[in-house]
């Protein structure tokens, strides 16, 4: 698949898998194997040890990488696995520049982890390109980003960020877990490294936990793979065939999230008990026009604060929903529910919580792609 460039639902489906060559068999099997028989010493067909590299997960490396109109991919046990592999490029002394609104998980990892070893991270505002350029100094090595953000759905330009680390040898890498590659694509907007949370849309399924590294730089590659083979942060055969399975659909299921989304947007946006709604689709959302510039769609992830901002009658509403679970994660099949400043942000200091307007009432839903009336019918119940 590699020299054409097919459409992404062909892409989808097809990238990274052919038919097994003994076998003929459709699915990329599971190759639940650690290690490889060789035929003379050091002599094999690629695969030496299942940590450095093995076919189920080769295959989806692969996939990944085409999705995202990349040439290499390189999959970790989780999300934060692969933060951790891309932290792990930098050395101490080295400096980060990041969003102040940034998933609770990669502030943790960044805030505790990382700069324990030296590396020294700025949190701002990145929306504002003159901020971004008045923080960048000889030590800054990394911009991190993401887009759509979470849980107040802030719109960065990819461009124009790119724009900005190409002119300083700064790598820009970009989490593009929200959006997904239906919607987004960071390395044709100059991105060098791009991450996923694969657990959430494109495994799609709630059923697993992955992460992944995707970069068209093969400087970048190598240095990710000797990461990935060095810490040994991979992810396994079995979980590997299940996102293989997911990825089909992935179109299919970014659609509906789009159309569920819209609706249940402009719903919340009408209800008299609702103060804020945020999503990137109104033409009133402060980044609509970048949003617009840099993505297909505007995808299933809302958050929405209540009028007089209590705590107590947000907990009260989320314990009412009959179809959205009350559950941490997203971008699976099913709509979930979550509670910003007590669950996917409770590693925020309240201060920062405050400050990004992760508020007392704000309520995130992560809408599957259920029928929309259905949605609809339970945010009417538990908001009555
Ligand atoms: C979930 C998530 C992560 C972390 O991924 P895990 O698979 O949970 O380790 C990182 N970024 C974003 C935006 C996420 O939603």
């Amino acid at each position: 698949m590699q020299e054409k460039t097919y459409k992404f639902a062909t892409k989808a489906i097809h990238a990274g898998v052919e038919p097994d060559p003994t076998t003929g068999a459709i699915m990329t099997p599971i190759y639940q194997t650690s290690t490889y028989k060789q035929e003379k010493v050091g002599q094999h067909k690629g695969y030496a040890y299942s940590r450095t590299l093995n076919p189920t997960r080769h295959a989806l490396e692969n996939a990944l990488a085409e999705l995202e109109n990349a040439k290499y991919g390189a999959c970790f046990g989780s999300g934060v696995a692969a933060i951790d592999a891309v932290l792990k490029m930098l050395n101490p002394g080295d400096e980060v520049i990041t969003t102040d609104d940034l998933y609770g998980g990669s502030y943790r990892i960044f805030t505790t982890i990382f700069a324990k070893f030296g590396i020294k991270f700025h949190f701002i505002k990145m929306g504002e390109l003159s901020e971004l350029e008045n923080t960048i100094n000889e030590n800054t090595k990394l911009i991190w980003i993401e887009t759509p953000t979470n849980p107040m759905m802030n719109i960065i330009d990819i461009e124009a960020v790119a724009k900005i680390t190409k002119k300083s040898n700064i790598l820009l890498a970009v989490d593009n877990t929200f959006a997904t590659p239906y919607l987004q694509n960071p390395i044709d907007l100059g991105a060098d490294l791009v991450m996923h949370s694969v657990t959430k849309y494109l495994g799609g399924h709630s059923d697993v936990v992955m992460g992944a590294i995707v970069t068209d730089n093969k400087k970048i590659a190598d240095e990710i793979y000797r990461i990935q083979n060095s810490s040994g942060a991979i992810t396994g055969p079995m979980d590997s065939f299940l996102v293989l399975r997911g990825l089909k659909t992935l179109h299919l299921r970014m659609q509906r999230h789009c159309e569920n989304g819209e609706i249940l947007a402009y719903f919340l946006k009408d209800h008299p008990k609702v103060d804020k709604v945020y999503w990137p689709g109104f033409e009133d959302h402060p980044n609509h026009e970048i949003a617009k510039k840099q993505m297909r769609g505007f995808g299933g992830m809302i958050s929405f604060s209540l009028k007089g901002n209590d705590r107590k009658e947000a907990h009260s509403i989320m314990e009412k929903f009959e179809i959205f679970t009350l559950a941490e994660s997203l971008g699976g099949v099913e709509s979930l529910t979550c509670h910003p400043a007590t669950m996917t942000h409770a590693a925020l200091p309240e201060k920062d919580r405050q400050e990004a307007g992760i508020v007392d009432s704000l309520i995130r839903l992560s809408v599957g792609v259920e029928d929309s009336e259905d949605l609809i019918n339970d945010l009417k119940q538990a908001l009555a």
